[in-house]
């Protein structure tokens, strides 16, 4: 979808590491076998999420490296690993701060498949200002109660376990009264209401929790320690974001026990269009990203290449996409010598909006009048595509209206400044005295 992706093509990665998949896969992969059996495979074998460390059912990949897996797995034909917020998110946060057991319990049925995950952060009142949130959990015995209100929460309509961050000790300054907890979707205190976008598709949802329960031996990290778990939550997100994320080269099953995929054929979502789709990703990434192949076909298809405006702007999407993959390289080499790029993962995430609000705008330009219709549900665009002629149309409305999302998730783009400015730079912050005051006396919005 971005055109700063991940510049694995141009990377050399350790052969043998590749070698040795292939050789897995040959031995391995079954299309018969069902979406779960083959995910029980992919996940104990560590290949399914190579990022992991060793005992979190990984092999203590780098992030780049990790991704050029799943890019052999798509390329050899078998199904990817299960894709979503568990995978990119909950993984390395419970590899990172859960307990041996947590990571057995937990990590296992997210590299397996078998749970899906959703992040309950957000808040209607704490976005930006996440360590303002007010959802409280108290102690009741080995269990706490959790009451509060949570929004933009993606995919939380398929999710069988939260990420949750709640209050526990109110009377602490805010960052340090905050706990992770690991929260069982399927229960009465939870209710979860769709939010649809302007996209057609409904991927967040507000979530309701009313007196939910969960356990003490399902907090990741501590209790009152949550501000730091939630902070690698974040930093996973943030790298997932500029690196072109963890689900790359996945396939078209969805994990969980409710989006009914486990029990199917696992051949079935490797379709050879999916596969024809995966390698024209690949080839636009090579060039500069798929968004400018696909627009520059299809300025070309449509003679609007003649206009010498839209050959520039298709420049300079060609040099986001580059830039993004120097960058890339760039922090590679950096980290193969020890060293760190302050602020990429931040000026990453700058440069994906750029691009994303160039490939809206000029997409919409290269469609030109047609670009006012979207099909909005599946059964729409057989008609739209017939009387537009145009079978990409979907995929430059669907870019368009899904740009507004990007900047916003993961820190909105003032937000990335600000801490490119006050981490990176050294700028003074905004004074305040939210560190020090108990989070029960700081003024609250009204
Ligand atoms: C597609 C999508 C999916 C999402 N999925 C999830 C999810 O699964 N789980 C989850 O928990 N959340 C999710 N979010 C929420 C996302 O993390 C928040 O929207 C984001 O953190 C911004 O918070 P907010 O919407 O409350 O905006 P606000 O924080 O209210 O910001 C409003 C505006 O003020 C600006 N602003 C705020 N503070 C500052 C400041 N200090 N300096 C300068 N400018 C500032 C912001 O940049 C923004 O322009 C998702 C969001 C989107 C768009």
């Amino acid at each position: 979808m971005t055109d700063v992706a991940p510049a694995d093509d141009a990377v050399t990665t350790n052969d043998e590491i590749v070698d040795e998949l292939r050789s897995w896969l040959g031995e391995n992969w079954d299309p018969d076998l069902t979406v779960a059996e083959w995910w029980e495979r992919l996940g104990l074998s560590g290949w399914g999420a190579p990022n992991l460390p060793e005992n979190a059912y990984g092999r203590g990949l780098a992030r780049n490296d990790a991704v050029r897996v799943q890019n052999e797995i798509a390329e050899f034909g078998a199904l990817g690993a299960p894709a979503g917020l568990g995978l990119l998110l909950a993984a390395p946060t419970i590899a990172s701060h859960g307990t041996q057991e947590q990571i057995d319990l937990y990590v296992r049925e997210i590299v397996t498949g078998q749970k899906a995950w959703c992040q309950l952060f957000s808040e209607p009142g704490a976005g930006s200002d996440l360590a303002g949130l007010t959802a409280r959990a108290v102690e009741d015995g080995d269990e706490w109660v959790v009451n509060g209100q949570k929004v933009w929460t993606s995919f939380g309509h398929t999710a069988d376990l939260a990420m949750l961050i709640a209050r526990t000790a109110p009377e602490l300054p805010k960052h340090q009264g905050i706990t992770w907890f690991s929260i069982d979707m399927h229960q009465p205190g939870i209710e979860v209401r769709p939010l649809r976008e302007m996209t057609g598709h409904a991927l967040f949802n507000e979530v309701f929790l009313s007196d939910a329960r969960v356990p003490t031996s399902a907090i990741i990290g501590g209790r009152n320690n949550g501000w730091a778990v939630a902070n690698t939550t974040l930093a996973n997100e943030r790298a997932g974001l500029g690196t072109g994320g963890g689900s790359a080269g996945a396939g078209a099953a969805s994990p969980g026990t409710i989006s009914g995929h486990l029990e199917k054929r696992a051949g079935d979502f490797v379709t050879p269009v999916a596969k024809k789709k995966r390698a024209q990703t690949r080839a636009g990434a090579g060039s500069g990203g798929s968004s400018a192949k696909l627009l520059i076909d299809l300025a070309k298809g449509n003679g609007s290449i003649a206009d010498a405006t839209i050959r520039q702007d298709l420049v300079r999407l060609h040099t986001l996409g580059e830039l993004g993959k120097f960058n890339n390289l760039r922090l590679k080499a950096a980290r193969k010598a020890g060293r760190d790029v302050p602020g990429m993962a931040n000026l990453s995430k700058l440069a994906m909006g750029d691009t994303m609000r160039l490939t809206r705008d000029l997409g919409l330009r290269i469609v030109g009048a047609s670009g006012m219709l979207h099909a909005y549900t599946d059964d729409q665009r057989p008609a739209i595509d017939a009387a537009t002629g145009n079978p990409f149309l979907a995929a430059v409305t669907g870019m368009a209206l899904w740009a507004q999302g990007p900047p916003i998730y993961g820190g909105t783009d003032q937000i990335q400044r600000n801490i490119v400015g006050e981490r990176v730079l050294g700028l003074p912050k905004e004074p305040n005295n939210d560190k020090t005051m108990p989070f029960s006396d700081l003024p609250k919005n009204a």
